[in-house]
């Protein structure tokens, strides 16, 4: 660790935290050999964040380019994709990492999903599990599947989403009471839906659409 903060004092040192123009001695980095001006002009142009992957493509988080270039410096990362911003110094010049992917996999602990109702409309991608139209989240219920005054319980496993026709027509009904089938039986998904909404909305920059697909 003590390797990575000298990194990344040098890297403050040299760009600060938040892009500059400064001054820096001549030295070998990892982009050796292209040779620029005297300083280290940085493009903020919104600062724009670095996607973090696994070794195995896996998207992880949202950086700041500051913290990939410094990954890259030390090594732990390579580039995957660049943004074409162009960041100069005196020994070496790199495009700005869009995407970097970790060289060695790092184990993580799955975050246990919250439970509620964002989140079940993620889950199930804002289709009524009933009909299975796609409908804007002002536009969903949360449906008990066994309904509440059955026993049913509010959670992953007895949660779907369904419009509101749908929701109105089973009632206070079962599934197979009001004879409408699901699309699946519902479970906690695995993977975080609020991570995926946060990396691959609107927002997400271009250059990371190739690593957001979710299934
Ligand atoms: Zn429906």
């Amino acid at each position: 660790m003590a390797r990575e903060c000298d990194a990344h004092r040098l890297w403050r040192d040299r760009v600060g935290e938040r892009g500059a123009v400064a001054p820096v001695a001549s030295s070998a980095g990892p982009f050796a050999g292209s040779i620029d001006a005297g300083y280290l002009l940085v493009n903020m142009s919104g600062g724009r964040p670095t996607l973090l992957l696994n070794s195995s493509y896996e998207p992880l988080k949202a950086i700041s380019w500051q913290r990939a270039i410094t990954m890259v410096w030390l090594e732990k990362v390579e580039i995957v994709r660049s943004y074409q911003t162009r960041l100069h110094a005196v020994s070496w010049a790199v495009d700005m990492p869009a995407v970097v992917r970790l060289r060695h996999f790092v184990k993580r602990h799955r975050m246990r999903i919250a439970f509620s109702r964002r989140n079940v409309f993620l889950r199930d991608g804002h289709r009524c599990q009933y009909c299975l139209v796609t409908f804007s989240a002002n536009e969903l219920t949360c449906d008990h599947v066994v309904p509440r005054s059955r026993g049913g319980k509010s959670g992953w496993d007895n949660m779907v989403t369904a419009c509101g026709p749908c929701n109105r027509k089973k009632g206070n009904r079962t599934p197979e009471q009001a004879r409408m089938t699901l699309a699946k039986p519902p479970r906690r998904p695995e993977m975080l839906p609020s991570l995926a909404a946060r990396l691959g909305g609107r927002l997400a920059p271009e250059a990371w659409r190739d690593f957001l697909t979710w299934k």
